[in-house]
């Protein structure tokens, strides 16, 4: 590859858009550095399923063209992006990473995706997940599982981990996750970039297609906190085909990039930092507190009691969900349909048998089961009522501080196979971050130093529903005073 390509695509969202605005760059170069960029790595990194290159080169002429026209042009205009692929994008295959949807072509875009080409953002293409979402490896997926880009015989995290890894290979300049339990923040901590669950219902659930609708969220994956914020302000807004789309008034989140956070007021839950933590993390996230302190903040232990609950809760609602929302794969409508089939139970049976992965009917199972009568009230019930208290834990916790402090994930990248054997232990990496979607909260990831192997470690900060902007403002200043961000190179 030639270097300056490399350079290029090296670029965060923010120096890209001011080149091409100066005009020391076009659309086309960046979108045609991204694509050699794609073609060089994505063969060992399998961070996308589907690379849209002519379609990116005709958007990115468009672009170009309108730049010359000097109309008004936005802040993210000619910038490529990945688009996880279970965000449906129009007439571009959107797989969820399933042979159930190996055939689906969208007939429309989901909202998050008429905002990016409204902002004239590039698209490259669709991005490696684990199927439906469901995982946190990455090896869920039916098409193959991605490489960690800091080390390729271990998992990049999941479920959106094409997205974490493309973003930190270099192979897009930021993406659109999905965050369900965890997928866009822990994906991002093993990867070391920056990953944004937004508050549920700050951005459009429209053509998302859905895993547990309670608890979905679309949010971007970047290399920096001010891309964060870039993108943001573009997917984030009340949008009435989505229902549980908020209607207020939302910020331009880039005001909030300051480096500043004197007075502010970080709570470190108790909970978060005992047994099943590694050393060499809790490390990490303890010397970002003490930094934290050094730039003038106020740190103070909290409790979050109900914590120890939140992996049941969540591991039930989301499967009874998931349950529901994957009935219409039934091999009428769209998707796979078995080739022999006795009759129409039997076309439902082959189809579903055919179509689903091993992880996807262990939670269908377990979703179906726990809502049949009889258990309903056992498993899905109080399910609900624990998902209340988890909840008030976090309104108590936000009476004494502002934002809170902890790490992602227990571990950073772990190698691949390591945990296939044990669901249950897989399901255990999701400890820290199941409680801000069973809670409704919004929560960053973003890199603070690495282990002993060389991995990048993750931190998150969860904030109060819809104060992103402390989210922002408090990793803005992490950032801006260490240095430590998805800029980094991972080395190839
Ligand atoms: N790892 C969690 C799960 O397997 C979270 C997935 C997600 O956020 N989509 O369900």
């Amino acid at each position: 590859m030639e270097g300056s390509f490399l350079e290029l695509t090296k670029l965060t969202a923010l120096m890209a858009a001011e080149k091409i605005r100066k005009r020391e760059i076009s659309v086309i170069e960046l979108t045609n550095a991204y694509l050699a960029r794609i073609d060089e790595l994505n063969g060992a990194i399998g961070a996308y399923i589907t690379v849209c290159a002519e379609q990116a080169l005709r958007q990115a002429e468009s672009v170009q063209k309108k730049l010359d026209g000097r109309e008004n042009i936005l802040p993210l205009a000619g910038i490529p992006a990945g688009i996880k692929d279970n965000i449906c994008t129009r007439d571009v295959k959107t797989t969820c990473a399933s042979k159930m949807l190996d055939n689906f072509f969208p007939p429309y875009d989901a909202a998050v995706i008429e905002k990016l080409s409204e902002s004239n953002v590039v698209i490259l293409g669709k991005l490696n997940m684990d199927e439906f979402a469901m995982g946190s490896s990455n090896e869920n997926s039916w098409y193959m599982p991605v490489k960690n880009p800091w080390d390729h015989e271990r998992v990049p995290g999941g479920s959106s981990g094409g997205a974490a890894a493309a973003v930190a290979s270099h192979m897009s300049c930021f993406a659109l996750g999905s965050d369900t339990g965890g997928s866009i923040r822990q994906p991002a901590s093993f990867c070391g970039v920056v990953g944004l669950k937004p508050t549920y219902g700050a951005v459009s659930r429209f053509g998302l297609i859905a895993f547990a609708s309670s608890l979905d969220q679309i949010g971007p994956i970047t290399r920096d906190v001010a891309d964060c914020a870039l993108v943001m302000n573009v997917i984030a807004g009340h949008d009435p085909l989505d229902s549980t789309s908020v209607d207020i008034e939302y910020p331009d989140y880039t005001t909030f990039l300051k480096n500043d956070v004197k007075g502010l007021k970080i709570g470190l839950p108790k909970e978060y930092f005992g047994s099943g933590l590694h050393e060499e993390v809790k490390a990490k996230i303890l010397d970002a507190a003490k930094a934290y302190e050094s730039y003038g903040a106020i740190i103070e232990e909290i409790s979050l009691p109900f914590t120890e609950y939140a992996i049941p809760a969540y591991y039930i609602i989301s499967s009874a969900e998931a349950s529901s929302n994957l009935a219409r794969y039934d091999g009428i409508k769209y998707g796979y349909r078995a080739k022999e089939y006795s009759d129409i139970i039997d076309l439902y049976k082959k189809t579903r048998s055919e179509g689903f992965g091993t992880e996807v009917k262990r939670r269908i199972m377990l979703g179906t089961y726990a809502l049949s009568s009889g258990y309903y009230d056992a498993y899905y019930k109080k399910a609900l009522k624990v998902r209340r208290l988890i909840f008030e834990d976090f309104q108590k916790a936000y009476q004494k501080v502002d934002v809170i402090l902890g790490p992602t994930s227990p571990v950073t990248a772990f190698k691949i196979g390591e945990k296939t054997a044990n669901p249950l232990e897989m399901y255990l990496s999701d400890v820290y971050t199941v409680s801000v979607n069973i809670a409704g909260l919004c929560a960053i990831s973003l890199p603070c130093g690495f282990d002993s192997k060389g991995l990048p470690v993750g931190m998150q900060l969860i904030g109060k529903p819809f104060d992103e902007g402390t989210l922002i403002r408090a990793a803005y200043t992490y950032e801006s005073n260490t240095g430590k961000s998805g800029v980094t190179n991972c080395g190839i």
